[in-house]
C-alpha cells in the first residue's frame, strides 16, 4: 500500500461520516452542521510539584449540543491533542445517538503520561484541570458530563466529582457532574466492566444472526472462536475475561505495551493481568509465549480481533497482512479510514466502535440517572416483585403437594425466581437491551439497502438522521 496517504484520526472519522452522508438526503447546511465541531476549549495550568511549577496543556472539545449535557471521556495520555479530541468528541455525539442515550458529543484529554508522578500528585493535577473546566461549566450535571476513558478510571472521576462539590456547595445534584465514580462516590453498579461487557453483548447479539455470522466466513457461536486482544486495560481486560470465561472463547493473544503473549491453547486472561500488575508488561509471563513484536499479533491468524488499546493500530502499514475475518472495535478509531478501505474489500466484517464500545456510556447514562433521582435502582420496588413471586411459588408448591396432578418443581426454581433485581442485575439487562436494539437498527439498514454494505456506514446513517432529526426538532 506503499505511496498512498494514511489520513489522521480525525480525517479518518471525516471520511467514514462522508461516506454515511453521501447516502442520505440532507441539506448540505445541515450536514456540515452536524459535521463540525462546536467548540474545543485549550487550558494551559500550572501545577507546584517536586519544587518546581509544571505547566499541562488540556482539552475539552464540544462536537455537538443538539442535545444536552454533552457527555464524552477524559483521557490522559502524552499524545493528546486537539485533533484527536475532537475526532473523539465526534465519535461521542454518533455513540450517543446510535444507542439512544440522550446527549451530544465531547471530550476530554491532558497531555500527560500518568506513570511518571504519584497518586497525591496526580490528585493535585487533575483537581487543577477539573478546576479549570468547571469554572467554564465544560464540567456541569445539566451542561458537560466526563467519564474515564484511557488513563484515567473511578479514582480520577472521584476526585472531579469532590471538586465540583467543592465548588458548588448547593447544588443537590452534583454527583452528576461526572460517570464512572466508585460505589461509595456515587457510582453504579457494573460501570467499571460497562464497555468490556458490551463488547461482550454485541458479540453476543452478533452471534446470533447466522446470517451476518456467514459474511464473516464463520459459523456456530462464540464457544471455541480464537480471539487476539490489544490493551488488557479497562476495556480489553473486561472484554477478554467475559468472553473466555462466560462464552468460552479462547484468548489465544494478548498484545501489550512491551509486546505480545501467545498460546494456541488460550491464555488465562486474569493470570496475565496480575503478572502486568506486578511486572509492569507482559514480557516473562509463563502463560503464554512472549512476542517481542506485539503489533505483529495483530496479524495472527485468529476468528476474532479485538483492538482495545489506542487509535490508528490496523492502517494502511498492516491492513492487506490482517488475517482475521471479524474485528470488533472495542477502542476509538482503532481502524484507520485507509485500512478500513483494504478489510471491507478483503470481505473482513468490522463491528464499529462507536457501537461496539457504547457500553460504557450506556451505564454511565444510567449512573447519571440515578444520580439525578438519589435513589439506587430497584430500591422500591424489588421486595413488592419479590411479595408477588412468592404468591405464585406458594401456589405451585401447594399444587405439586397434589399428588394425583404428578408435577414437581425443579430444583433451583424457587430461589432463583423469588430473588428480586439488584441494581447490578438491572443495569446488565439496560446494557444487554441497548446493545441488542442498536445493533438490530444498523442491521436493518446494513441488509435493508443496497448501496451500503458494512455495518460502520449503517451505524453512521442511523445515528447522523437521529442527529438531523433532533436538530429538525429544534426548528433548524
Ligand atoms: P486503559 O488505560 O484502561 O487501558 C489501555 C490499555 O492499553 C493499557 O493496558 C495499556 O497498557 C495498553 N496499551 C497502551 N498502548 C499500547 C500499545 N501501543 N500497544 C498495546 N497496548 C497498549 O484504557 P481503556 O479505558 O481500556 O480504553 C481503551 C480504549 O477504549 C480507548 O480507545 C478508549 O477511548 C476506548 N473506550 C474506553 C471506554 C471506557 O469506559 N474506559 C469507553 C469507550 C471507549
Amino acid at each position: 500500500m506503499e505511496g498512498l496517504r494514511e489520513p489522521s484520526f480525525r480525517d479518518s472519522v471525516e471520511i467514514m461520516f462522508n461516506r454515511a452522508a453521501a447516502l442520505m438526503d440532507m441539506s448540505p447546511g445541515l450536514e456540515e452542521k452536524i459535521r463540525v465541531c462546536n467548540a474545543t476549549y485549550t487550558v494551559r495550568f500550572g501545577v507546584r510539584l517536586r519544587g518546581k511549577i509544571q505547566t499541562f496543556t488540556g482539552y475539552r472539545s464540544v462536537h455537538s449540543e443538539h442535545m444536552e449535557p454533552v457527555k464524552g471521556g477524559i483521557r490522559y495520555a502524552l499524545n493528546v491533542n486537539q485533533n484527536e479530541v475532537e475526532a473523539l468528541a465526534a465519535l461521542m455525539t454518533f455513540k450517543c445517538a446510535l444507542v439512544e442515550t440522550p446527549f451530544g458529543g465531547s471530550k476530554g484529554g491532558l497531555c500527560i503520561d500518568p506513570r511518571l508522578y504519584d497518586e497525591h500528585e496526580l490528585e493535585q493535577i487533575t483537581r487543577r484541570f477539573a478546576y479549570e473546566l468547571i469554572k467554564r461549566d465544560l464540567i456541569n450535571p445539566s451542561q458537560n458530563v466526563p467519564a474515564p476513558d484511557m488513563g484515567t478510571g473511578e479514582r480520577e472521576m472521584a476526585w472531579i466529582a469532590d471538586q465540583y462539590a467543592r465548588m458548588n456547595t448547593t447544588d443537590i445534584n452534583g454527583r452528576a457532574c461526572v460517570t464512572g465514580k466508585p460505589l461509595n462516590g456515587g457510582g453504579i453498579q457494573g460501570r467499571v466492566e460497562a464497555t468490556g461487557r458490551g463488547v461482550q453483548y454485541a458479540l453476543r447479539e452478533f452471534f446470533r444472526h447466522p446470517e451476518d455470522v456467514r459474511i464473516a466466513n464463520l459459523s456456530g457461536t462464540l464457544d471455541g472462536k480464537r480471539c487476539v486482544v490489544q490493551g488488557l486495560g479497562n476495556v480489553g481486560y473486561h472484554a477478554a475475561k467475559f468472553l473466555s470465561s462466560e462464552d468460552g472463547a479462547k484468548i489465544i493473544a494478548i498484545i501489550e505495551r512491551d509486546g505480545g503473549l501467545y498460546n494456541e491453547n488460550g491464555l488465562d486472561v486474569d493470570r496475565v493481568r496480575d503478572w502486568i500488575a506486578a511486572h509492569g508488561g507482559v514480557q516473562g509471563c509463563p502463560e503464554g509465549t512472549y512476542v517481542a513484536d506485539g503489533p505483529s499479533l495483530l496479524e495472527a491468524a485468529c476468528d476474532i480481533l479485538i483492538p482495545a488499546a489506542l487509535e490508528g493500530v490496523i492502517n494502511l502499514g498492516n491492513a492487506a497482512r490482517i488475517k482475521a475475518p471479524l474485528i470488533i472495535e472495542a477502542a476509538n478509531g482503532p481502524v484507520t479510514a485507509g485500512a478500513d478501505e483494504v478489510l471491507r474489500n478483503k470481505g473482513t466484517v468490522i463491528i464499529p466502535d462507536m457501537y461496539a464500545n457504547a457500553g460504557g456510556v450506556t451505564v454511565s447514562y444510567f449512573e447519571w440517572v440515578k444520580n439525578l433521582s438519589h435513589i439506587r435502582f430497584g430500591r422500591i420496588q424489588r421486595r413488592q416483585e419479590e411479595a408477588r413471586h412468592e404468591l405464585i411459588v406458594n401456589e405451585l408448591e401447594r399444587l405439586s403437594a397434589d399428588r394425583e396432578l404428578g408435577w414437581t418443581l425443579s430444583p433451583g426454581f424457587k430461589e432463583k425466581y423469588l430473588r428480586g433485581a439488584d441494581e447490578l442485575e438491572l443495569v446488565r439487562s439496560g446494557l444487554d437491551d441497548t446493545m441488542r436494539a442498536a445493533y438490530q437498527s444498523m442491521r436493518e439498514v446494513w441488509h435493508g439497502r443496497d448501496e451500503v454494505t458494512d455495518l460502520r456506514v449503517a451505524a453512521y446513517i442511523v445515528s447522523i438522521s437521529r442527529v438531523a432529526a433532533s436538530y429538525r426538532a429544534k426548528g433548524l
